[in-house]
């Protein structure tokens, strides 16, 4: 049998009609919401975060500030993959760059101090107070070390 080749007319009419379905399917990429999965899989991601920041769930400072915590990582979320009303309307394509915001995300100092979260690191759970701030036991171990 021999292979049928295509007139350079076919050729040309089947890439015009790969770069129409690729212009298709970029437009689709800026609609497609991310899947339950991946929306469930954020909002673990959020309440991770927080616990890093806060402390354990149980913990007095996570249950007083957790709804403060939320709003404010929620909202700079929403800020930063605008136009989205919430975490579950990320874009399939945003997904990723959904979790590593998420993982990454520091609050202001101003906002660590209201957190009770350590203003010296912004990342872990403000423990231990010294000089009206309470630090995390790393930051107060350092501290305490150069005195
Ligand atoms: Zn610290």
């Amino acid at each position: 049998m021999q292979a049928k080749f295509l007139t350079s007319v076919e050729v040309q009419s089947l890439q015009e009609r790969l770069s129409l379905y690729e212009k298709q399917i970029e437009a689709l990429k800026k609609r497609v919401i991310c899947t339950r999965k991946d929306q469930e899989a954020l909002r673990v991601r959020g309440r991770a975060r927080m616990i890093e920041l806060l402390g354990d769930p149980d913990s007095e400072n996570f249950k007083a500030n957790k709804r403060r915590g939320f709003s404010m990582l929620w909202s700079e979320y929403r800020q930063w993959f605008k136009p989205i009303r919430s975490y579950r309307d990320t874009l399939e394509k945003d997904y990723d760059a959904g979790i590593k915001f998420i993982e990454e995300w520091i609050p202001s100092v101003q906002q660590a101090i209201s957190l009770s979260c350590c203003p010296l690191c912004q990342q872990q759970p403000g423990m231990t107070e010294i000089d009206d701030l309470k630090l995390c036991r790393s930051c107060a171990k350092i501290i305490n070390e150069g005195r």
